[in-house]
């Protein structure tokens, strides 16, 4: 293999060179119909028998994991700490000591608040090798708010087209990086459509999640970090919100990288959990026909109609016996402030859909005792205050005397 990096079509197969195919595998995408998940997502493939050969996990580690990125140098990253982020034990909730052992890996502590800040770093270092210098995304708020922020660390012009119904904090992140933002009238998919085609008629590199084979690439990189956190192990379980399927492919991907380096021997369970209200991977999962259903989730990061990325992340789930799970809106709320309550980690609903997960196998006694489980929390509650406006109370002002004050807490 003589170039870093080669793409490996998720259905066909066929190997593509990075120099001529960006986006996705032209042969499947021209058989894609309509609701149904598209077909033809890429895979990026490194030398792994090379870099085992020649790297410790400390020296890949020490380089950022460069070698195992679609990108040549590490000063291409935005200057602003992106990952990295800290892994917190918990050992009790609600006054009740675990009979498990649970880790938060807290993404909300990225540059723009969300895991999605992972994806666009390696997007946008990838855009600055290659001279580019405007990116564009379709996005449900995220993903366009980490965009329009790496964009502004880096210098780069960032264009963003939103459905004018994502949630404010994630719009006005948009605006204040100084992003160009494009509400668009209609859904995400819509959006969607409208950037592939500015990116072939306008010229401008691509972000979308599914379509962009790098932003994988970024995401996977929380599985490294996970691995070495716990000491060069891997956990049992690792619970992940699951909306178009790239996050929870980049967390295969991380955790496969490492077994074909030999790092590892076995692959942890990977639990996706997606809202009662938008479930296209887990009710379609081990069918043989995908049949959609519209979406109506109080989680908006993982509400999707299509996911983008439905045949790798069922792929993955398959081959590596993950599980999936669908929780209701109220749970996840309930969830949102348990967690909140007991942690201090202040998690917007879709992260808070995962660690609903959580609580549901341990309520349901499906975690053992010794079982190591890692929910991912992928954005910050700040940014959804809408959300949980339903779940709490904020009383009105008193007169500032203890009498008032004493009623006010009777
Ligand atoms: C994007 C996002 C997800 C879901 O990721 P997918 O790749 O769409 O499955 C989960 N949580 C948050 C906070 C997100 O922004």
């Amino acid at each position: 293999m003589k170039q870093k990096f080669l793409y490996h079509c998720n259905e066909c197969g066929t190997e593509y060179d990075p120099r001529h195919i960006q986006y996705v595998c032209p042969a499947c995408t021209a058989l894609n119909s309509e609701n149904q998940p598209p077909k033809g997502v890429l895979k990026t493939v490194y030398d792994f028998d090379k870099i085992a050969k020649t790297k410790t996990f400390q020296q890949l580690k020490d380089r950022e994991f460069i070698d195992l990125l679609p990108i040549e140098d590490i000063e291409s990253l935005p200057n602003l700490r992106t990952g990295k982020t800290p892994l917190y034990e918990i050992d009790q909730l609600d006054g009740k000591y675990l009979n498990y052992t649970c880790y938060l890996k807290d993404d909300s502590q990225n540059p723009t608040f969300s895991f999605k800040d992972r994806a666009s770093a390696v997007v946008s270092a990838y855009a600055a090798e290659n001279n580019i210098d405007t990116i564009v995304t379709a996005s449900t708020g995220n993903a366009g708010s980490s965009l329009a922020g790496i964009c502004a660390a880096q210098n780069q012009k960032a264009i963003i087209m939103v459905p004018s119904t994502a949630p404010l904090a994630k719009l006005t992140q948009i605006v204040m990086y100084g992003a160009t933002i494009v509400p668009v009238q209609g859904t995400y998919d819509d959006a969607f459509d409208l950037s592939v085609k500015a990116t072939d008629q306008l010229g401008w590199y691509n972000r979308n999640t599914a379509y962009n084979p790098l932003t994988i690439e970024g995401k996977k990189t929380v599985s490294y970090e996970l691995f070495d956190q716990l000491g060069a192990k891997v956990p049992d379980r690792v619970f992940v919100p699951v909306g178009d399927g790239v996050i929870i492919s980049g967390v295969y991907k991380g955790f496969e990288d490492l077994l074909m380096l030999g790092l590892i021997e076995q692959m942890p369970t990977i639990v996706a959990v997606q809202a009662k209200g938008s479930d296209n991977i887990a009710r379609n999962f081990g069918k043989k026909e995908f049949k959609l259903k519209a979406s109506n989730t109080v989680a908006d990061s993982i509400s999707v109609d299509i996911p983008r990325n439905y045949h790798m992340a069922v792929g993955y789930l398959k081959k590596y016996n993950g599980e999936t799970l669908t929780i209701s809106d109220d749970a996840i709320l309930d969830a949102s402030k348990i967690l909140s309550k007991n942690t201090g980690l202040f998690a917007e609903p879709a992260a808070a859909t995962a660690f609903g997960g959580l609580l549901h196998y341990q309520n349901n006694n499906k975690l053992n005792d010794k079982s190591k489980n890692v929910v991912l929390l992928t954005g910050s509650g700040l940014k959804d205050l809408k959300a949980v406006q339903q779940i709490i109370e904020i009383p009105e002002a008193i007169e500032p005397t203890i009498d008032h004050l004493k009623k006010l807490l009777a």
